[in-house]
């Protein structure tokens, strides 16, 4: 929080013109949507090849060009390497020589676990470095819990542990280690790198496994996309639901899946319908069944989540055939 005070008195303070942001992950991206909206010309330079690398490029693009309709100058493959000070100006220069000049800049680019502290009293660190805990929250140092951005996460569908700091964790984390630690026996059942981000007019989301991710972990991966309406079309207001799911061609069971819509279009609570699901190890297949609300403004008979669980059961099956 004291940077963010700190950026904000900034802004007040020095009215700056022109800002770059290094990192086009979901904070790089809030930040750009906020900056505009104060008034700043943003250029935006990220390593990858495409923004929101969390998700599938062919979605990254989407949000690319959602920045871009917004004044938002996105540079890609952009390796900073260095930040200079030019009389009053910043110079912000890439490995490819790029050089844009700015009022401020702001690093996004990634979280890192500070844990000298934790590692010098003999707390044993795990995945990404961060705290080694049980899924207890317990620490190897007897009566030392840890819990958030510090700690390594279990992973609920890899069955084992990674560095994945978000704020929903955290938080269940931390009851964990506060109910262990008055003497109560739960465990933290896992995560599902559940996200979501708003930029600009558009959500993204995400939950589960990429299809990368999944062929690396050992599943048979297969995954389909589908471009539907968000609510029944002949209802005013309907919007464009990006939506693509990857499952075990094997097993039939649910993986991983990826959102973008309009803002307003419920992107959250459909990728936290698949995230439920996954969290219960169903199969794609049984998406179908389950009863999920509808009326005109809103969905449709079959839910979007629906429709594509019912394409790639169509697709598994044809190429199966
Ligand atoms: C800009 C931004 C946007 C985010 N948006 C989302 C989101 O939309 N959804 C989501 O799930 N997650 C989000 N996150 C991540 C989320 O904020 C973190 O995962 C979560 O806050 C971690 O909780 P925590 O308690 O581990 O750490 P923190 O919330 O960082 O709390 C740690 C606290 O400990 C204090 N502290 C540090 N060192 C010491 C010390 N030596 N002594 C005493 N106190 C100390 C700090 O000052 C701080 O108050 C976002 C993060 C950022 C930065």
């Amino acid at each position: 929080m004291e940077e963010s005070f700190a950026v904000k008195d900034f802004i007040e303070k020095k009215t700056p013109r022109r800002a770059v942001i290094i990192g086009g992950g979901y904070i790089g991206l809030e930040m750009a949507d906020a900056l505009v909206q104060l008034g700043l010309e943003v250029t935006l330079l990220e390593f990858a090849s495409e923004v929101l690398t969390t998700l599938d490029p062919d979605f990254g693009r989407l949000i690319h060009a959602e920045l871009a309709a917004r004044g938002v100058t996105v540079k890609t493959g952009a390796e900073v390497q260095e930040i200079a000070l030019n009389q009053t100006d910043l110079c912000v220069r890439t490995a490819s020589g790029l050089t844009v000049t700015a009022d401020m800049v702001l690093v996004a680019a990634g979280a890192r676990p500070t844990t000298e502290l934790a590692r010098t009293a003999g707390i044993c660190l795990g995945a990404g470095n961060a705290v080694q805990v049980e899924r207890t929250m317990a620490t190897n140092v007897a009566d030392i819990w840890a819990a958030g951005d510090g700690v390594q996460t279990w992973h609920r569908i890899l069955k084992r542990y990674v560095y994945m700091p978000l704020g929903t964790t955290a938080h269940k984390q931390g009851r964990v280690a506060g109910e262990n630690m008055l003497g109560g026996m739960r465990e933290f059942q896992g995560s599902l790198g559940t996200q979501v981000v708003k930029v600009f007019g558009l959500v993204a989301a995400r939950t589960g496994l990429r299809e990368k991710e999944a062929a690396a972990a050992g599943f048979d991966p297969f995954t389909i996309s589908l471009t539907t309406w968000d609510h029944k079309v002949y209802y005013p207001g309907a919007e464009e639901l990006h939506l693509m799911i990857t499952g075990d061609h094997n097993s039939g069971r649910l993986l991983g899946a990826q959102i973008v819509g309009r803002y307003k279009t419920e992107v959250s609570k459909r990728i936290d319908i698949l995230a439920a699901a996954l969290f219960h190890g169903m199969r794609v297949e049984d998406l179908s069944d389950l009863d999920l609300a509808y009326t005109p403004p809103l969905s449709s008979p079959w839910d979007p989540v629906q429709m594509v669980a019912m394409q790639w059961c169509v697709a598994v099956k044809n190429r199966r055939a």
